[in-house]
């Protein structure tokens, strides 16, 4: 490999839209994947004649302007095919009430919102008009955290008036905003929020940073939304993948990483690749484009490999992600309710949120008649790193007969409905997704760590960047794939060039 040769590590979406990105450039480029498939959290495994998404079920950013949308567009492949959910999802409290729409239309959920939280409009029109703000920030391209000159130069071009206005919310948390608005004392409001707020920040709304926390209450509205692909989730990978291998990117799947050191005198790094069949393999390259989370980094590099103590340290004291537990059932669709929507949120005593994704009918995860069904929640993943193999399959079992007992609930299903069901926990997601004890979804978005305040994609050794849900601007398909642009656009700086990506509004 020639020592300008860019090596990305990692193939699920971030990893793999650096490398597409970079390819089409004209960079020399090879792509390293540990899994023997691409996709990482979005990706999908097989059951007999059933397809399920591991992770991600719902995308943000595929309509016109959106970050997928965008990307696809400038990287000349086609749009997947996709169908808008509406509602995004339907949230069900638990307390008897009806659930609560987040209806596609923008005065439909004003409708939705104003019988199910009468009195909160003021906290709501607050939130949109952050949200607003935001998104025409976020569209220019800003850098975050910034680094150097560069970084404040496109962060001053991406800055409006309406940003030092909204600015001015970046310390507060989505319960302040409830408190400023009048309206916290609607405790239904408050545990909605809570519910969907920890789905995309990780947080409770006492927790979430409120620019944050604006902007992803209103993700499934006009005119952006939430969209469920046709086929599965692979689709997406699938699609950057050929777009890297057009543009003669050299793709390794089933190679490890396994250490990555920068030579002292020489601006190359050596990377340590360990594949399938044991054979070890060296690679150099010039630079790094890194999408693992960045807790990896400290087993991946040597204590004197360059990364400084404070670094280290600044690592290692990262807020502790969460980890999943994700029940994966296929069922007959006839014994679901007529027009089931397919984006379910439960409240439940026990793990709080419960989020449902059901497959649509022809959208080829089950056969005709039949349909899959994935519910995921949280979990703290001490509770799982610890256990001997004996306890480990006990707590398993246990906890999937609960997790089963509310669906049956919820749908009035039966033990004898289910013609699949599986368990995975933190321990599988770390075997699948290579991520320590199972971490998933990037950091929470607390104030402390959210944009300006969070992890910058540079890091202290020159040449190696990082992008993925850790990084600006966080979890999720969309926010991954803009972190990864972020990052291709700062290396390319550093190279004398400047990427463009426009967005068609
Ligand atoms: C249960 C669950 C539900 C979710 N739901 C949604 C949703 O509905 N919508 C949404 O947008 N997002 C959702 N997300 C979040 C979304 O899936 C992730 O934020 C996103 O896919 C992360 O992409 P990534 O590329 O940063 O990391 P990953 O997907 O983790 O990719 C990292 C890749 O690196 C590889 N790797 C690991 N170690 C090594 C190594 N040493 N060497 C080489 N390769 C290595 C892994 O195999 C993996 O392919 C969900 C996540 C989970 C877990």
């Amino acid at each position: 490999m020639s020592e300008e040769s860019i090596i990305v590590v990692g193939g699920g979406i971030a990893g793999l839209t650096g490398a597409a990105l970079l390819a089409k450039e004209g960079f020399s480029v090879t792509l390293l994947e540990a899994h023997t498939q691409l996709g990482g959290c979005a990706g999908t495994f097989q059951r007999g004649s059933y397809t399920f998404d591991v992770g991600a079920t719902q995308v943000a950013g595929l309509e016109k302007g959106g970050i997928h949308h965008r990307l696809f567009n400038y990287l000349g492949i086609p749009i997947p095919d996709a169908k808008i959910l509406d509602p995004g999802c339907s949230v069900v409290l638990g307390d008897g009430s009806g659930p609560i729409n987040l209806w596609h239309d923008p005065l439909k959920w004003k409708q939705e919102r104003q019988e199910q939280f009468p009195g909160s409009e003021i906290f709501w029109s607050l939130c949109s008009k952050i949200h607003e703000s935001n998104w025409a920030f976020v569209d220019r391209d800003p850098i975050l955290p910034v680094r150097n000159f560069w970084d404040i130069s496109q962060l001053i071009k991406a800055i409006r008036p309406s940003n030092f206005l909204t600015g001015v919310f970046s310390k507060l948390t989505i319960s302040d905003l409830l408190k400023i608005t009048g309206c916290h004392k609607d405790r239904r409001l408050q545990k909605f929020l809570d519910l969907q707020l920890k789905l995309y920040s990780q947080e409770s709304a006492c927790r979430t940073a409120a620019l944050y926390g604006a902007t992803v209450l209103q993700m499934a509205q006009s005119p952006r939304g939430l969209w469920h692909l046709h086929g599965s989730m692979q689709i997406l990978s699938d699609s950057l993948r050929n777009s890297f291998l057009r543009d003669g990117g050299r793709l390794l799947i089933g190679h490890r990483v396994t250490k990555i050191v920068k030579e002292k005198n020489v601006n190359t790094f050596s990377i340590d690749v360990i594949d399938r069949k044991n054979n070890f393999i060296t690679l150099n390259a010039s630079d790094i484009v890194f999408s693992l989370p960045p807790q990896t980094l400290l087993d991946l590099i040597p204590i004197d490999g360059g990364l400084s103590l404070t670094y280290r340290e600044r690592i290692n004291n990262l807020p502790k992600p969460s980890g999943a537990l994700v029940f994966y059932g296929a069922l007959c669709r006839s014994d679901l309710p007529v027009n089931c929507p397919s984006h379910i949120q439960i409240f439940d005593d026990n793990f709080g949120s419960l989020f449902i994704s059901i497959s649509i009918e022809n959208d080829k995860r089950a056969p005709v008649g039949m349909a899959t069904l994935i519910a995921s929640m949280f979990v703290d993943v001490d509770q799982w790193s610890t256990l001997d193999s004996q306890s480990y399959k006990s707590k398993k079992n246990i906890i999937a007969k609960k997790i089963l007992n509310i669906i049956n609930n919820q749908f009035d299903l039966s033990e004898t409905s289910w013609a699949h069901k599986e368990l995975s926990t933190p321990r599988s997601f770390e075997r699948w997704t290579g991520r320590p004890g199972g971490i998933v979804g990037g950091l929470g978005q607390h104030p402390s760590q959210f944009g300006p305040f969070g992890l910058s994609s540079r890091t202290p050794l020159k040449g190696l960047w990082l992008c993925g849900d850790s990084i600006y601007p966080g979890e999720g398909t969309a926010g991954v794939s803009q972190s990864a642009m972020m990052v291709v656009r700062q290396l390319m700086e550093c190279k004398g060039r400047y990427l463009n990506i426009p967005v068609f509004n």
